[in-house]
């Protein structure tokens, strides 16, 4: 049986960017579990293996891009305009594919 972040790792590969609800739907775990696996895939890429991608969560309001977090939760208000209405980020796995 694969572990958890073999499944998350499965999840992200190929298919389009997918938000923490979708993976939590998706493998059945919570978000605040997520969160820890996503942060863990992020550490670990870049060694030549596939690595985790993050489009960074926006402001629908302003646009302002979450660009500095490195976690994956979700924020909750923009600090540019006091919206709350935050497009979450998104995530994805690159690397082994085929046209490279
Ligand atoms: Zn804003």
């Amino acid at each position: 049986m694969a572990t958890h972040p073999q499944r998350l790792q499965q999840a992200l590969a190929g298919a389009a960017p997918k938000t923490l609800k979708e993976l939590s739907r998706e493998l059945s775990l919570s978000e605040k579990e997520l969160v820890p696996l996503l942060d863990k895939l992020q550490r670990s890429s870049g060694q030549g293996r596939a690595g985790l991608c993050i489009e960074p969560a926006r402001c629908i309001g302003c646009g302002f891009e979450f660009k500095g977090r490195s976690r994956a939760a979700r924020p909750s208000r923009c600090p540019e305009c006091r919206s709350e209405r935050i497009a979450p980020p998104r995530f994805w796995v690159e690397g082994g594919a085929a046209d490279d």
